[in-house]
């Protein structure tokens, strides 16, 4: 049918019909156009930062964490600092290319523009990608005390497990507003405990995190309310000690 003898709307609307499904782009773009999409494909395939998926199910840490508080922590709050990340990235092909653990150790070169950007959002990409592996269903890998060479550690640097855990548990409480609280390897190999605010990592203060706990309100809100100490509490039923254990001897090395 001639296009010219149906009314105008009706065409446009078929146009538009064509073009949702596709099969009118090849005519309508121009080579300049084409270009461009080809290009803003290849930047897509060059994001290097990508969600990582949980390595459990959702409703796995209950009754301790919360199904509901997971999936909205991992695929909506996790999922947003991967998206500005590639987004403040996006002008700048150099630091794509590198990992989140350079990055952070390296924040004060990183262009002023983006800068602040990049220091919350591969903040927030490093500190919950560490986080999600630092637990574990209760009694199936998660909870109990370390064992072996971290174990040792924490004996000599805290004097016995109960102390350690009180200080972890304690830059958690202390945390004024939102923030981690933070087991890591000091510059000096020295296991240390302390607490950064938002989402400053331990890479960019030159410590290697060995067991991280999220204190934001985002973790433990829906279940806790503004109960941090119960979260923080029921939280030590979770902690996977053989991940912790394995970042204490990747952080040696
Ligand atoms: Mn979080």
């Amino acid at each position: 049918m001639n296009p010219f003898t149906i009314p105008r709307r009706r065409f446009l609307q078929r146009v538009g019909a064509a073009m949702a499904g596709g099969t009118l782009a090849p005519m309508v773009l121009g080579a300049d156009q084409k270009k461009k999409q080809n290009e803003a494909h290849k930047g897509d395939q060059k994001m290097a930062f990508t969600l990582p998926n949980l390595p459990y199910e959702p409703n796995a840490l209950e009754p301790y964490i919360d199904e509901a508080t997971m999936r909205v922590h991992h695929g909506g709050h996790h999922k947003a600092y991967v998206d500005n990340l590639n987004k403040a990235l996006e002008k700048y092909p150099d630091w794509q290319s590198k990992s989140l653990e350079d990055i952070l150790k390296n924040i004060n070169s990183v262009p002023e523009e983006i800068r602040t950007a990049v220091n919350n959002n591969a903040g927030g990409h490093s500190n919950h990608s560490i986080f999600w592996p630092l637990m574990a269903p209760a009694g199936k890998g998660g909870g109990g005390e370390p064992t072996g060479e971290l174990a040792d550690a924490i004996r000599s640097t805290f004097g016995d497990f109960a102390k350690f855990k009180a200080a972890l548990t304690d830059a958690g409480l202390k945390r004024f507003g939102s923030g981690w609280a933070w087991l890591s390897l000091d510059r000096n190999g020295k296991l240390i405990v302390e607490s950064f605010a938002n989402q400053d990592s331990p890479f960019s203060k030159g410590y290697y995190p060995v067991l991280g706990v999220d204190v934001w309100e985002h973790a433990y809100y829906l279940k806790y309310q503004n109960k941090r100490g119960d979260y923080l509490n029921a939280w030590w039923n979770v902690v996977n000690w053989t991940e912790a254990a394995n970042r204490f001897k990747k952080g040696q090395a």
